[in-house]
């Protein structure tokens, strides 16, 4: 059976051998979708969770909405339990990319299909597609907004008028979510070159992605690192000029840090830091000059997709994939759509958060 089943799952479009029979005439009120989701520690997966729920039963499917608190047994117990349920497809970011491959096994075994959300799904052929952003881009717009706060880059991608030494720290996300890896590298080919030059010193020596890195995203975790980063690499007088954070929550982490030793009071500014995902509290770090930038990914478009993917394939057919290439899980390259991203910084919080409706004025105001 199980074969059977994979060998339909691996098939072209419309082999017609779907084996619930008659997909394309399913009820969607008869059908209820699982939605694992990692954490509610922040803002963007609660968004997310809450707007696919509401497209998804907009589009007239059942909705079971789970979130994990960031630990991994939670979640591999709550995607059991949709597949006992019944649940007929699977929607799911992922908190360790690599540790879901038995159950997803066993969806595919009952024929339910899954959706990677927004983090890809690692060592597991039972991935039936993917939704998430550019993420390589994600990193390089982390790493130029580096670049454009320190002055070494204009807005417009030209050379800008510093010149540097400037030092700049480095921290990483979770290294089991396989976004992490990405961010890195776009935003470490980014700023190699001007490391190369001179013109950016990583102080401390730690450029590594496994120094660098911050388990599960945590805000404490990356406050812990950079007091020991100033404590040992910044003892001797010298002043960090930039931090390169792949996640909001981390930029928050740092920030407190920084404050706690002196920085963004009187003479010595806060060095310049990167961000991603726009989270209220750090838009308005952001408009009071506190952090530089952030990456805003607009999670509506993303829940958008996942809802779209969802109904192609309770329709039986294959959902539209604009990336064939590049998600390679280490079994299989999932066919993926994929969404950009923009930079955020002061000049452009009302363009790209009010205007679009993301956050109301008075919420950016307000930082909540
Ligand atoms: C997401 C980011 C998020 C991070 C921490 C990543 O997988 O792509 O948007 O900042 O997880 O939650």
């Amino acid at each position: 059976l199980a074969l059977t089943l994979a060998a339909c799952g691996g098939g072209g479009a419309g082999t017609g051998t779907d084996s619930d029979g008659g997909g394309s005439s399913a009820n969607p009120s008869e059908i209820t979708v699982g939605v694992a989701m990692p954490t509610q520690t922040s803002e963007r997966w609660i968004a997310d969770g809450k707007n696919v729920q509401a497209g998804l039963e907009k589009a007239g499917y059942k909705v079971d909405l789970q979130y994990a608190n960031d630990d991994i047994p939670t979640q591999a117990q709550q995607i059991d339990q949709m597949i006992t349920k019944g649940d007929k497809l699977l929607i799911v970011a992922a908190i360790d990319g690599t540790a879901l491959s038995s159950q997803l096994a066993n969806a595919a075994a009952q024929g339910v299909k899954v959706i990677s959300y927004d983090r890809l799904i690692r060592g597991s052929g039972d991935v039936d597609f993917y939704v998430s952003f550019d993420n390589y881009n994600v990193g390089v717009q982390q790493g130029t907004s580096v670049l454009m706060g320190l002055g070494l880059l204009n807005p417009d991608g030209s050379p800008g008028t510093a010149t540097g030494p400037f030092n700049v720290e480095l921290f990483a996300g979770s290294l089991d979510d396989n976004n992490a890896q990405f961010f890195w590298d776009g935003a470490i080919d980014t700023l190699q070159p001007f490391i190369d030059k001179g013109q950016i010193v990583v102080k401390s020596g730690q450029t590594k992605i496994d120094q660098a890195a911050i388990l599960r995203w945590q805000q404490e975790t990356a406050q812990k690192r950079m007091e020991d980063l100033l404590t040992s690499a910044y003892n001797d007088g010298s002043k960090v000029d930039g931090v390169l954070s792949p996640y909001d929550g981390i930029s928050r982490g740092i920030i407190t840090a920084l404050q706690n030793a002196g920085y963004g009071g009187s003479g010595t500014p806060m060095p310049i830091i990167s961000g991603q995902d726009a989270e209220i509290a750090s838009v308005k770090l952001i408009n009071d000059g506190v952090q530089y930038a952030t990456v805003f990914k607009d999670t509506r478009k993303l829940a958008d997709e996942a809802v779209k993917a969802a109904s192609a394939m309770v329709e039986g057919k294959e959902p539209e994939a604009n990336d064939t290439e590049t998600y390679d899980n280490g079994v299989k390259v999932v066919p993926s759509f994929l969404l950009e991203s923009e930079i955020v910084t002061k000049d452009n919080v009302k363009s790209a958060l009010v205007d679009t409706g993301y956050y109301t004025q008075a919420e950016v105001d307000a930082g909540k």
